[in-house]
């Protein structure tokens, strides 16, 4: 396991925010991780696990020990006739993993396809999409302690999932590395959501008659496609912040003075509202400042159209908060990791 020194991580972040690790190594194994925890340049440093850095803001240069996670492997743990549990190395990436799924016709995960990142990220904040989570298909998360290297594996209750959420960010923050997730997904009798209207669309424009884990897929990719900025062009990490929930009192005032304001159901009865229709009502929709700014398409995307800078973005996003905060007093939170 060699560990490399002053490495650029512009090409390990999709925002492509220029910054330098003081330490950069690569894991491809339990052993290796388990053996890098013991080791010096570990203990004395700290340190930053990295995926696919596509949900990360870099706002500075790290000034310790960069841990890219390259775990590979997927294995069939359990199988019968209508479902199978595969557990995924933490390393692999996501979207070959949901293509892997597709070409093999098995159904739950169908929905999340083309979100950027590793495997390993994706229960951190259990990653979501077109009315799916990836709590309804995991089993359990394997995960080495950082501080013993003991390998812990949490069922699905103790993720403590919720919405962009889970223990992992919340009371284990920092303290486990994610070493594979184990999913059970259907091999027949699929129950498939097209809840979200635009899916519904895509397949009547496509004359899909019979659906089928490839016909959604193949719709929740071209919609994405049209919708979202693709990373490797314009450097984003995705929504920035996450929909803000509010009571169902709060939003009947705000429904008053702006009876416009979409909303949908949230968690615990509360009511979700779309940030980036808050942040577009404060007119940031398609500003450019320089070389960054907010998406012409979706206001809820920062964009770094080249060389901008993670502290600038960051600014960015705390102006962003100000002003909906002053029109609609609701708090935005950041959905990104910002370091
Ligand atoms: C264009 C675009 C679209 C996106 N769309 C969506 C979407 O629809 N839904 C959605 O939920 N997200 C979306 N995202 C956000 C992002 O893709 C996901 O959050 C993804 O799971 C991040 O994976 P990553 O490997 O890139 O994580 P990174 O950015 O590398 O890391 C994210 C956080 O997780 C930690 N981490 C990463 N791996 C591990 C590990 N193995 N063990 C412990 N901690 C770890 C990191 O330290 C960091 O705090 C989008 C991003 C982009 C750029």
């Amino acid at each position: 396991m060699a560990v490399q020194e002053n490495i650029d991580l512009l090409p390990f972040n999709t925002f492509k925010i220029k910054a330098n690790a003081r330490y950069f190594t690569v894991v491809t194994s339990v052993r290796e991780a388990k053996d890098l925890f013991k080791s010096d340049v570990f203990r004395q440093n700290k340190s930053l696990i990295l995926g696919g850095g596509s949900n990360l803001l870099l706002t500075k240069d790290f000034d310790g020990l960069v841990i890219k996670n390259e775990i590979k492997g997927i294995d069939i743990v359990d199988e019968n006739d209508d479902v199978i549990t595969l557990r995924v190395g933490a390393g692999e990436n996501w979207h070959e993993f949901v293509m892997y799924c597709v070409s093999r016709d098995l159904g739950g995960v169908e929905n999340l396809s083309l979100i950027p990142g590793t495997v390993g990220a994706a229960p951190m904040q259990n990653i979501g999409a077109y009315g799916v989570e990836i709590k309804e298909v995991i089993h359990n998360v394997e995960a080495i302690e950082l501080s013993t290297g003991a390998i812990h594996v949490f069922n699905r209750a103790e993720c403590a999932f919720g919405y962009r959420e889970s223990v992992f960010k919340q009371q284990l923050k920092d303290r486990y590395f994610i070493s594979s997730i184990t999913l059970t997904l259907t091999k027949r009798n699929h129950r498939f959501n097209t809840s979200y209207g635009a899916i519904t669309d895509v397949l009547k424009e496509k004359n899909v008659r019979d659906l089928s884990v490839k016909a959604i897929s193949d719709a929740i990719i071209f919609i994405r496609k049209s919708k979202l900025p693709d990373p490797v062009l314009i450097g984003n990490a995705g929504s920035f912040f996450k929909n803000p929930s509010v009571d169902p009192h709060v939003f009947e005032a705000l429904k008053k003075n702006f009876p416009a304001i979409p909303s949908f159901p949230g968690e615990n009865n509360l009511i979700k509202i779309p940030a980036g229709w808050l942040i577009e009502q404060c007119g940031w929709k398609g500003k450019t400042l320089e070389n960054i700014g907010v998406h012409k398409h979706q206001a809820l995307v920062l964009v770094n159209y080249g060389g901008g800078d993670g502290k600038k973005i960051q600014q960015l996003s705390r102006d962003i908060q100000a002003s909906v905060e002053a029109k609609f007093n609701i708090k935005l939170h950041a959905e990104v990791n910002i370091i």
